[in-house]
């Protein structure tokens, strides 16, 4: 028996049903919808066994037969994938949750998840013989793509809003891309990125514009089945901006399960979202199919500032069918989580992933999340790329002078 490197088969319209080949540069279906990959799950299922990955790297790229890269050779990596899924004892105990769990994409290259959508689009496009890429971003993608750009010998042109996180432009601007700044949010920065790209003929790597991003985010969904030893957890919770990572989680269960990794019901998806930022939560309320443009979004969890994503409809179907919820925090409550778990669990993680804390406190009040349970939120980035969230002011002391001791 002879394996291939990559099962993928095609791609297909999730909106119309429209497929087309994998193998050359695809941007959006004819529909205007975004394109999945698809693979060959039936061969897969007979040739491939979870034994298999025992021994393989301990990266993203264990998973390489359900990921879009047909060639090792075109593989570029830092090494992103298989983080720690931590258990949450003492944060669990405060919100009655007795089996919390959070997969730790601090630690990943860039210090956010986006390097896993990054890693996977550009080996793709590496593949495709891409030679130039455009994409607007809140910060994190842009850095992320920069950086693998930067390592594929790719040019990349970025366009992020002026008041994104400053580290990410550092990091995009020192991996050599062509930075932008515009003064208003990612949609705006969007259609500049589309006259750049209609003008100039770029690779378009915005947001489910190319099909493969998703393919690298969804490996956090596959990581934490094997990580939990092929058995479900009952609650997925996830900060949604663009959505992709839910709709690439959702997207890889349902893979495992056709393959028969994994039975059973499958866990009910949560999109957290910010109260200044809740597109997706509005329409979840509403029982609606699609979200409406949200005019002024504004929090301080910037990776999750979309007022409207083009995968939406997908964001919306995966929790319907998956009995999930969407649910929208404050900035106060998700920065008043960060600084919880920071003292509860020693994990000083990004605003967003606070967010997603924040909901599944919120869910586990209202009963929604049952203790015994077994939740699992993403933590998508680390706290340390966003040092103006998290401002302290400690007293000063002079030179020899020594710590005050405390009146008891
Ligand atoms: C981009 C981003 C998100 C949102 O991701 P989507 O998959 O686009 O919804 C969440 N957290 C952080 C830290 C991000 O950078
Ligand atoms: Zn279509």
């Amino acid at each position: 028996m002879s394996m291939s490197f990559s099962y993928l088969s095609h791609l297909e319209c999730p909106a119309c049903g429209r497929t087309c080949g994998a193998d050359e540069v695809r941007q959006l279906c004819p529909c205007g919808a975004p394109l999945l990959a698809r693979y060959r799950l039936d061969e897969l299922g007979k040739d491939w066994t979870r034994d298999s990955l025992i021994g393989r790297e301990n990266t993203l790229w264990r998973y390489h037969e359900l990921l879009p890269v047909r060639s090792r050779k075109n593989i570029v990596t830092l090494g992103e994938g298989m983080t720690p899924l931590l258990d949450m004892p003492r944060l669990g105990l405060d919100y009655g949750i007795s089996r919390l769990y959070m997969k730790d994409e601090s630690l990943v290259p860039g210090g956010s998840f986006k390097a896993r959508g990054a890693a996977v689009g550009v080996s793709k496009a590496v593949e495709l013989g891409v030679q130039k890429l455009a994409m607007p971003t809140n910060g994190n993608a842009g850095a992320a793509w920069a950086l693998y750009a930067a390592r594929a010998g790719i040019e990349a042109t970025i366009v992020m809003p002026q008041n994104a996180p400053a580290i990410t432009r550092s990091e995009a601007a020192l991996a050599g891309a062509r930075l932008y700044l515009v003064d208003g949010l990612i949609s705006d920065a969007g259609q500049i990125v589309a006259r750049a790209v209609a003008e100039d003929g770029l690779y378009d790597a915005s947001t489910l514009k190319e099909p493969y991003r998703i393919e690298g985010k969804k490996t956090m969904g596959i990581e934490i089945c094997e990580q939990l030893g092929w058995k479900l957890p009952d609650v997925i919770l996830y900060p949604t901006g663009g959505g992709v990572g839910l709709i690439g989680i959702y997207k890889a269960l349902l893979e495992l399960r056709e393959i028969g990794w994994i039975r059973g019901r499958l866990p009910r998806l949560v999109a957290v979202q910010a109260e200044g930022c809740a597109p997706i939560v509005k329409a979840w309320q509403e029982r609606k199919e699609r979200s409406e443009f949200w005019p002024d979004s504004a929090t301080a969890a910037f990776g999750i500032n979309v007022p409207k994503a083009l995968g939406d409809f997908l964001v919306l179907r995966a929790v319907y069918e998956t009995a999930g919820a969407a649910v929208a925090v404050s900035d106060e409550e998700l920065l008043r989580e960060q600084w919880k778990i920071a003292r509860l669990e020693g994990a000083f993680i990004c605003p967003e992933g606070a967010a997603a804390f924040a909901a599944a406190r919120k869910l586990a009040e209202q009963g929604w999340i049952k203790d015994g349970e077994t939740v699992v939120v993403l933590n998508t980035g680390a706290g340390v790329k966003y040092p103006e969230t998290a401002q302290v002011e400690p007293p000063l002391l002079n030179i020899g002078e020594s710590i005050p001791s405390r009146l008891s």
